[in-house]
Protein backbone atom coordinates (compact mmCIF):
# COMPACT_ATOMS: atom_id res chain seq x y z
CA UNK A 1 0.00 0.00 0.00
CA UNK A 2 1.23 3.75 -0.79
CA UNK A 3 0.34 7.15 1.02
CA UNK A 4 1.25 10.49 0.23
CA UNK A 5 3.99 12.17 1.18
CA UNK A 6 2.63 14.33 3.84
CA UNK A 7 1.29 11.33 5.43
CA UNK A 8 4.79 9.68 5.02
CA UNK A 9 6.06 12.80 6.48
CA UNK A 10 3.79 12.78 9.48
CA UNK A 11 4.77 9.19 10.31
CA UNK A 12 8.60 10.39 10.22
CA UNK A 13 8.53 13.06 11.95
CA UNK A 14 7.24 10.65 14.84
CA UNK A 15 10.63 9.02 14.70
CA UNK A 16 12.39 11.79 14.39
CA UNK A 17 13.18 11.83 11.18
CA UNK A 18 14.15 16.03 10.40
CA UNK A 19 11.08 17.09 7.77
CA UNK A 20 9.84 20.37 6.79
CA UNK A 21 7.55 22.02 9.13
CA UNK A 22 4.37 21.37 7.43
CA UNK A 23 0.61 19.99 6.48
CA UNK A 24 -2.05 18.88 3.70
CA UNK A 25 -4.16 21.14 2.56
CA UNK A 26 -7.37 20.42 0.21
CA UNK A 27 -8.79 23.79 -0.65
CA UNK A 28 -7.31 27.28 -1.97
CA UNK A 29 -8.26 28.56 1.36
CA UNK A 30 -6.68 25.64 3.65
CA UNK A 31 -3.34 26.34 1.22
CA UNK A 32 -3.09 29.91 2.47
CA UNK A 33 -4.39 29.60 5.92
CA UNK A 34 -1.40 26.56 6.61
CA UNK A 35 0.91 29.22 5.05
CA UNK A 36 -0.14 31.70 6.98
CA UNK A 37 0.77 29.60 10.10
CA UNK A 38 3.80 28.58 8.77
CA UNK A 39 4.77 32.11 8.25
CA UNK A 40 8.02 31.30 6.29
CA UNK A 41 10.03 33.15 3.59
CA UNK A 42 9.49 30.64 0.96
CA UNK A 43 6.48 28.26 1.04
CA UNK A 44 6.40 25.36 -0.94
CA UNK A 45 3.46 24.45 -2.27
CA UNK A 46 3.33 20.20 -3.32
CA UNK A 47 0.72 18.57 -5.67
CA UNK A 48 0.08 15.38 -3.60
CA UNK A 49 -0.53 12.07 -5.90
CA UNK A 50 0.86 8.55 -5.75
CA UNK A 51 3.46 9.29 -7.97
CA UNK A 52 7.03 10.91 -7.74
CA UNK A 53 8.60 12.98 -10.81
CA UNK A 54 6.31 15.49 -9.70
CA UNK A 55 9.18 18.39 -9.75
CA UNK A 56 9.92 17.94 -13.40
CA UNK A 57 6.00 17.76 -14.10
CA UNK A 58 5.79 21.22 -12.58
CA UNK A 59 3.71 19.64 -9.23
CA UNK A 60 6.41 21.23 -7.10
CA UNK A 61 5.74 25.36 -6.66
CA UNK A 62 8.19 27.93 -4.47
CA UNK A 63 5.89 30.71 -3.09
CA UNK A 64 7.39 33.68 -2.10
CA UNK A 65 4.19 35.52 -0.18
CA UNK A 66 0.46 34.35 0.22
CA UNK A 67 -0.42 35.99 -3.05
CA UNK A 68 1.54 33.66 -4.87
CA UNK A 69 0.29 30.66 -2.63
CA UNK A 70 -3.12 31.30 -3.26
CA UNK A 71 -2.22 31.30 -7.01
CA UNK A 72 0.08 27.92 -7.28
CA UNK A 73 -2.94 26.28 -5.15
CA UNK A 74 -5.50 27.33 -7.81
CA UNK A 75 -3.14 26.52 -10.10
CA UNK A 76 -3.00 22.74 -8.85
CA UNK A 77 -6.17 21.77 -7.23
CA UNK A 78 -7.63 19.79 -10.13
CA UNK A 79 -4.81 19.60 -12.32
CA UNK A 80 -4.16 16.33 -14.27
CA UNK A 81 -0.25 16.14 -13.44
CA UNK A 82 1.57 13.66 -15.96
CA UNK A 83 4.77 12.69 -14.61
CA UNK A 84 7.03 10.10 -15.73
CA UNK A 85 5.48 7.44 -13.26
CA UNK A 86 1.84 8.44 -13.80
CA UNK A 87 1.38 7.20 -17.20
CA UNK A 88 0.06 9.60 -19.89
CA UNK A 89 -3.76 9.52 -18.35
CA UNK A 90 -1.80 11.65 -15.33
CA UNK A 91 -3.42 11.64 -11.82
CA UNK A 92 -5.15 14.37 -10.70
CA UNK A 93 -4.25 16.83 -8.00
CA UNK A 94 -6.76 16.83 -4.83
CA UNK A 95 -4.79 17.24 -1.94
CA UNK A 96 -1.74 20.02 -1.71
CA UNK A 97 1.30 20.04 0.73
CA UNK A 98 2.07 23.30 2.22
CA UNK A 99 5.73 23.33 3.48
CA UNK A 100 8.11 25.70 4.59
CA UNK A 101 10.88 25.99 2.11
CA UNK A 102 14.63 25.06 2.45
CA UNK A 103 17.78 26.36 1.12
CA UNK A 104 18.72 23.98 -0.35
CA UNK A 105 23.06 23.52 -0.48
CA UNK A 106 22.95 19.74 -2.06
CA UNK A 107 20.75 17.02 -2.78
CA UNK A 108 21.03 13.21 -1.91
CA UNK A 109 19.34 9.78 -2.31
CA UNK A 110 18.13 7.27 0.51
CA UNK A 111 16.54 4.84 0.77
CA UNK A 112 15.84 1.29 2.73
CA UNK A 113 14.59 -1.35 0.67
CA UNK A 114 14.05 -5.37 0.95
CA UNK A 115 16.52 -7.13 -0.97
CA UNK A 116 15.63 -10.65 -2.14
CA UNK A 117 18.68 -12.27 -3.04
CA UNK A 118 20.08 -11.15 0.42
CA UNK A 119 16.99 -11.83 2.56
CA UNK A 120 17.02 -9.06 4.23
CA UNK A 121 16.82 -4.76 4.07
CA UNK A 122 19.16 -2.89 2.14
CA UNK A 123 19.98 0.80 2.70
CA UNK A 124 21.38 2.18 -0.93
CA UNK A 125 22.50 5.88 -0.72
CA UNK A 126 24.00 8.38 -3.29
CA UNK A 127 25.44 12.01 -3.74
CA UNK A 128 23.40 11.82 -7.04
CA UNK A 129 19.91 12.92 -5.35
CA UNK A 130 17.01 14.46 -6.45
CA UNK A 131 17.17 13.20 -9.58
CA UNK A 132 15.98 9.43 -11.66
CA UNK A 133 17.55 6.93 -9.30
CA UNK A 134 17.01 4.37 -11.89
CA UNK A 135 18.96 6.21 -14.46
CA UNK A 136 21.66 6.46 -12.03
CA UNK A 137 21.45 2.56 -11.26
CA UNK A 138 21.76 2.26 -15.29
CA UNK A 139 24.04 4.54 -16.07
CA UNK A 140 26.36 5.43 -12.84
CA UNK A 141 25.74 2.25 -10.69
CA UNK A 142 29.16 2.79 -8.88
CA UNK A 143 27.34 5.86 -7.91
CA UNK A 144 24.56 4.01 -5.60
CA UNK A 145 25.57 2.69 -2.37
CA UNK A 146 24.21 -0.55 -0.84
CA UNK A 147 24.58 -1.64 3.34
CA UNK A 148 22.82 -4.97 4.03
CA UNK A 149 21.42 -5.03 7.27
CA UNK A 150 21.37 -8.24 9.58
CA UNK A 151 18.43 -8.51 10.95
CA UNK A 152 18.93 -9.71 14.45
CA UNK A 153 20.91 -6.77 15.06
CA UNK A 154 19.88 -4.08 12.90
CA UNK A 155 21.21 -1.08 11.44
CA UNK A 156 25.25 -1.30 13.11
CA UNK A 157 26.09 2.33 13.74
CA UNK A 158 29.22 1.50 11.60
CA UNK A 159 27.23 0.86 8.79
CA UNK A 160 25.54 4.49 9.03
CA UNK A 161 28.31 6.02 9.48
CA UNK A 162 30.35 4.43 6.51
CA UNK A 163 27.80 5.07 4.40
CA UNK A 164 27.35 8.78 5.30
CA UNK A 165 31.35 8.87 4.28
CA UNK A 166 30.84 6.98 1.12
CA UNK A 167 27.71 9.85 0.28
CA UNK A 168 30.33 12.18 0.70
CA UNK A 169 28.52 14.01 3.11
CA UNK A 170 30.81 16.99 5.01
CA UNK A 171 32.52 15.58 8.54
CA UNK A 172 30.48 18.34 10.41
CA UNK A 173 27.12 16.87 9.22
CA UNK A 174 28.07 13.31 9.39
CA UNK A 175 26.17 12.48 12.83
CA UNK A 176 22.93 14.61 11.72
CA UNK A 177 23.17 12.09 9.06
CA UNK A 178 23.53 8.85 10.65
CA UNK A 179 20.86 10.08 13.45
CA UNK A 180 18.41 10.32 10.04
CA UNK A 181 19.53 6.98 9.11
CA UNK A 182 18.73 5.13 12.52
CA UNK A 183 15.37 7.15 12.84
CA UNK A 184 14.62 6.15 9.12
CA UNK A 185 15.37 2.45 9.37
CA UNK A 186 13.65 2.50 12.95
CA UNK A 187 10.39 3.68 10.98
CA UNK A 188 10.85 1.17 8.04
CA UNK A 189 10.92 -1.91 10.69
CA UNK A 190 8.36 -0.52 13.28
CA UNK A 191 5.71 0.24 10.42
CA UNK A 192 6.88 -2.92 8.15
CA UNK A 193 7.28 -0.81 5.60
CA UNK A 194 8.24 -2.62 1.93
CA UNK A 195 10.39 1.28 0.96
CA UNK A 196 10.63 4.35 2.50
CA UNK A 197 12.87 6.03 -0.16
CA UNK A 198 14.22 9.83 0.69
CA UNK A 199 15.12 11.55 -2.77
CA UNK A 200 16.05 13.82 -2.28
CA UNK A 201 17.80 14.59 1.65
CA UNK A 202 19.03 17.83 1.28
CA UNK A 203 22.17 19.42 3.31
CA UNK A 204 20.70 22.62 3.72
CA UNK A 205 22.88 26.29 3.61
CA UNK A 206 22.58 26.04 7.41
CA UNK A 207 23.80 22.47 7.25
CA UNK A 208 20.86 20.99 8.30
CA UNK A 209 19.87 17.70 7.01
CA UNK A 210 16.39 17.73 6.29
CA UNK A 211 14.55 14.47 4.36
CA UNK A 212 12.87 16.98 1.38
CA UNK A 213 10.63 14.24 -0.27
CA UNK A 214 9.23 10.62 1.67
CA UNK A 215 7.65 8.01 0.01
CA UNK A 216 6.71 4.96 2.04
CA UNK A 217 5.06 1.70 0.79
CA UNK A 218 3.80 -0.55 3.05
CA UNK A 219 3.60 -5.09 3.15
CA UNK A 220 -0.01 -5.52 2.80
CA UNK A 221 0.72 -8.49 3.89
CA UNK A 222 1.04 -6.97 7.46
CA UNK A 223 -1.21 -4.48 7.03
CA UNK A 224 -3.92 -5.83 9.82
CA UNK A 225 -1.42 -4.78 12.51
CA UNK A 226 -1.13 -1.33 11.77
CA UNK A 227 -4.87 0.00 11.62
CA UNK A 228 -3.75 3.83 11.82
CA UNK A 229 -1.81 3.13 8.49
CA UNK A 230 -4.47 1.20 6.86
CA UNK A 231 -6.87 4.15 7.25
CA UNK A 232 -4.91 6.59 4.94
CA UNK A 233 -5.62 4.42 2.20
CA UNK A 234 -6.69 6.65 -0.59
CA UNK A 235 -9.30 4.45 -3.05
CA UNK A 236 -8.90 7.48 -6.01
CA UNK A 237 -5.16 6.86 -6.16
CA UNK A 238 -5.41 2.96 -6.54
CA UNK A 239 -6.54 1.42 -9.93
CA UNK A 240 -9.83 0.90 -9.79
CA UNK A 241 -9.52 -2.53 -11.62
CA UNK A 242 -6.77 -3.64 -8.49
CA UNK A 243 -10.18 -2.48 -5.87
CA UNK A 244 -12.92 -4.06 -7.81
CA UNK A 245 -10.76 -7.41 -8.30
CA UNK A 246 -10.19 -7.77 -4.67
CA UNK A 247 -13.26 -6.82 -3.79
CA UNK A 248 -14.28 -10.13 -5.63
CA UNK A 249 -11.68 -11.76 -4.34
CA UNK A 250 -9.62 -12.26 -6.97
CA UNK A 251 -5.73 -11.64 -7.20
CA UNK A 252 -5.32 -9.34 -9.57
CA UNK A 253 -1.99 -6.50 -10.19
CA UNK A 254 -2.56 -4.31 -12.97
CA UNK A 255 0.42 -4.34 -15.47
CA UNK A 256 -0.48 -2.18 -17.80
CA UNK A 257 -0.27 -3.98 -21.17
CA UNK A 258 -2.57 -5.30 -23.72
CA UNK A 259 -2.44 -8.88 -23.75
CA UNK A 260 -4.47 -10.15 -21.14
CA UNK A 261 -3.98 -13.58 -18.91
CA UNK A 262 -6.13 -15.61 -16.87
CA UNK A 263 -4.71 -18.12 -14.40
CA UNK A 264 -5.11 -20.61 -11.83
CA UNK A 265 -1.98 -20.67 -9.31
CA UNK A 266 0.47 -17.31 -8.40
CA UNK A 267 3.54 -19.46 -9.79
CA UNK A 268 1.64 -20.28 -13.02
CA UNK A 269 0.62 -16.87 -13.53
CA UNK A 270 3.99 -15.09 -13.07
CA UNK A 271 5.26 -17.97 -15.57
CA UNK A 272 2.16 -17.07 -17.64
CA UNK A 273 3.22 -12.84 -17.52
CA UNK A 274 6.65 -14.22 -18.32
CA UNK A 275 6.37 -16.00 -21.22
CA UNK A 276 3.97 -13.52 -22.80
CA UNK A 277 7.03 -11.00 -22.45
CA UNK A 278 9.90 -13.55 -23.77
CA UNK A 279 7.39 -13.77 -27.08
CA UNK A 280 7.59 -9.96 -27.39
CA UNK A 281 3.75 -8.91 -25.72
CA UNK A 282 3.19 -6.77 -23.31
CA UNK A 283 1.25 -8.24 -20.48
CA UNK A 284 -1.92 -6.57 -19.22
CA UNK A 285 -2.26 -8.45 -15.63
CA UNK A 286 -1.20 -10.73 -13.50
CA UNK A 287 -4.50 -13.10 -12.67
CA UNK A 288 -4.70 -15.63 -10.29
CA UNK A 289 -8.50 -16.55 -10.36
CA UNK A 290 -8.27 -19.60 -7.41
CA UNK A 291 -8.70 -22.95 -7.55
CA UNK A 292 -12.13 -22.32 -6.25
CA UNK A 293 -13.61 -20.39 -9.37
CA UNK A 294 -16.94 -20.31 -10.22
CA UNK A 295 -18.39 -19.56 -13.96
CA UNK A 296 -19.73 -16.43 -11.84
CA UNK A 297 -16.30 -15.73 -10.96
CA UNK A 298 -14.64 -16.47 -14.39
CA UNK A 299 -17.00 -13.86 -16.06
CA UNK A 300 -15.89 -11.31 -13.37
CA UNK A 301 -12.62 -11.56 -14.35
CA UNK A 302 -13.45 -11.54 -17.95
CA UNK A 303 -14.90 -8.30 -17.34
CA UNK A 304 -12.06 -7.01 -15.54
CA UNK A 305 -9.47 -7.73 -17.71
CA UNK A 306 -11.83 -6.26 -20.75
CA UNK A 307 -12.83 -3.39 -18.94
CA UNK A 308 -11.92 0.06 -20.74
CA UNK A 309 -10.54 -1.57 -23.68
CA UNK A 310 -7.37 -2.64 -21.85
CA UNK A 311 -7.22 -6.26 -23.17
CA UNK A 312 -6.84 -6.80 -26.80
CA UNK A 313 -6.57 -10.04 -25.99
CA UNK A 314 -6.49 -12.59 -23.62
CA UNK A 315 -4.43 -16.10 -22.64
CA UNK A 316 -6.43 -18.62 -20.61
CA UNK A 317 -3.73 -20.40 -19.44
CA UNK A 318 -5.42 -23.52 -16.74
CA UNK A 319 -3.81 -26.21 -14.93
CA UNK A 320 -6.76 -28.13 -13.80
CA UNK A 321 -5.94 -29.36 -10.36
CA UNK A 322 -8.07 -28.40 -7.72
CA UNK A 323 -10.19 -26.25 -10.92
CA UNK A 324 -11.91 -28.16 -12.95
CA UNK A 325 -11.19 -27.66 -16.49
CA UNK A 326 -14.89 -28.22 -17.74
CA UNK A 327 -15.98 -25.20 -14.92
CA UNK A 328 -13.60 -22.76 -16.42
CA UNK A 329 -14.59 -23.62 -19.69
CA UNK A 330 -18.70 -23.09 -18.87
CA UNK A 331 -17.26 -19.72 -17.24
CA UNK A 332 -15.39 -18.48 -20.73
CA UNK A 333 -18.75 -19.71 -22.51
CA UNK A 334 -20.90 -18.11 -19.68
CA UNK A 335 -18.68 -14.71 -19.85
CA UNK A 336 -19.20 -14.55 -23.20
CA UNK A 337 -23.09 -14.40 -23.29
CA UNK A 338 -22.87 -11.76 -20.50
CA UNK A 339 -20.12 -9.94 -22.35
CA UNK A 340 -21.71 -9.98 -25.98
CA UNK A 341 -25.69 -9.44 -26.14
CA UNK A 342 -25.60 -12.69 -29.11
CA UNK A 343 -23.37 -14.67 -26.71
CA UNK A 344 -21.66 -15.91 -29.48
CA UNK A 345 -18.32 -13.95 -29.62
CA UNK A 346 -16.29 -11.65 -27.21
CA UNK A 347 -14.40 -8.62 -28.14
CA UNK A 348 -11.17 -9.96 -28.68
CA UNK A 349 -9.48 -13.34 -29.29
CA UNK A 350 -9.10 -15.63 -26.30
CA UNK A 351 -6.32 -18.19 -26.36
CA UNK A 352 -7.14 -21.18 -24.74
CA UNK A 353 -4.60 -23.77 -23.22
CA UNK A 354 -6.20 -26.36 -21.01
CA UNK A 355 -4.54 -29.23 -19.03
CA UNK A 356 -5.97 -31.73 -16.25
CA UNK A 357 -8.71 -32.77 -14.52
CA UNK A 358 -11.54 -33.14 -16.74
CA UNK A 359 -9.86 -31.29 -19.87
CA UNK A 360 -11.65 -33.52 -22.13
CA UNK A 361 -15.04 -32.26 -21.08
CA UNK A 362 -13.76 -28.94 -21.17
CA UNK A 363 -12.11 -29.03 -24.59
CA UNK A 364 -16.01 -30.06 -25.46
CA UNK A 365 -17.50 -27.47 -24.11
CA UNK A 366 -15.63 -25.09 -25.87
CA UNK A 367 -15.58 -26.67 -29.20
CA UNK A 368 -19.50 -26.74 -29.06
CA UNK A 369 -20.13 -23.12 -27.75
CA UNK A 370 -20.89 -21.11 -30.36
CA UNK A 371 -18.31 -18.61 -29.28
CA UNK A 372 -16.46 -17.57 -32.48
CA UNK A 373 -13.28 -16.38 -31.29
CA UNK A 374 -11.75 -18.85 -28.99
CA UNK A 375 -8.66 -20.31 -30.02
CA UNK A 376 -7.25 -23.80 -28.45
CA UNK A 377 -4.04 -24.47 -27.51
CA UNK A 378 -1.84 -27.47 -27.09
CA UNK A 379 0.68 -25.95 -24.96
CA UNK A 380 1.68 -22.94 -22.82
CA UNK A 381 4.57 -22.07 -25.46
CA UNK A 382 2.30 -22.49 -28.20
CA UNK A 383 -0.74 -20.57 -26.74
CA UNK A 384 1.27 -17.69 -25.61
CA UNK A 385 2.81 -17.01 -29.14
CA UNK A 386 -0.97 -17.29 -30.75
CA UNK A 387 -1.90 -14.55 -28.37
CA UNK A 388 0.85 -12.25 -28.80
CA UNK A 389 0.56 -13.10 -32.62
CA UNK A 390 -3.15 -12.04 -32.69
CA UNK A 391 -2.84 -9.23 -30.33
CA UNK A 392 0.29 -7.74 -32.83
CA UNK A 393 -2.31 -8.80 -35.63
CA UNK A 394 -4.81 -6.68 -34.40
CA UNK A 395 -3.33 -3.55 -33.52
P1 LIG B 1 9.25 14.62 -6.95
O1 LIG B 1 9.74 15.35 -8.16
O2 LIG B 1 7.86 14.12 -7.13
O3 LIG B 1 10.18 13.56 -6.51
O4 LIG B 1 9.13 15.71 -5.78
P2 LIG B 1 10.23 16.21 -4.73
O5 LIG B 1 9.57 16.36 -3.41
O6 LIG B 1 11.45 15.36 -4.76
O7 LIG B 1 10.60 17.67 -5.25
C1 LIG B 1 11.22 17.87 -6.50
C2 LIG B 1 12.27 18.95 -6.41
O8 LIG B 1 11.71 20.18 -5.98
C3 LIG B 1 13.39 18.68 -5.42
O9 LIG B 1 14.36 17.82 -5.94
C4 LIG B 1 13.90 20.07 -5.13
O10 LIG B 1 14.89 20.40 -6.10
C5 LIG B 1 12.69 20.95 -5.32
N1 LIG B 1 12.23 21.38 -3.99
C6 LIG B 1 11.36 20.74 -3.17
N2 LIG B 1 11.25 21.38 -1.99
C7 LIG B 1 12.06 22.47 -2.07
C8 LIG B 1 12.40 23.53 -1.17
O11 LIG B 1 11.95 23.62 -0.03
N3 LIG B 1 13.28 24.47 -1.61
C9 LIG B 1 13.82 24.41 -2.86
N4 LIG B 1 14.66 25.36 -3.22
N5 LIG B 1 13.54 23.44 -3.73
C10 LIG B 1 12.67 22.47 -3.35
MN1 LIG C 1 11.43 13.18 -5.01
Amino acid sequence: MNIHEYQSKAILRGYGVNVPDGGAAFTVDEAVKQAQTLGADVTVVKAQIHAGGRGKAGGVKLARNLNEVRQYAEELLGKTLVTHQTGPEGKVVKRLLIEAGSNIKKEYYLSFVGDRKGACVVMMGSEEGGVEIEKVAAETPEKIFKEYIDPAIGLAPFQATRMAYKMNFPKEVIRKVTKLMINLHRAFVKKDCSLAEINPLVLTEENDIIALDAKLNFDDSALYRHPDVESLRDETEEDSKELHAAKLGLNYVNLGGNVACMVNGAGLAMATVDILKHFGGEPANFLDVGGDSTPEKIAEAFKIMLDGGQAKGIFVNIFGGINKCDLVAQGIVDAAKIISPDGKSLPVPVVVRLEGTNVERGREILKESPIANVIMAETMEGGAEKIVQLVKQGA
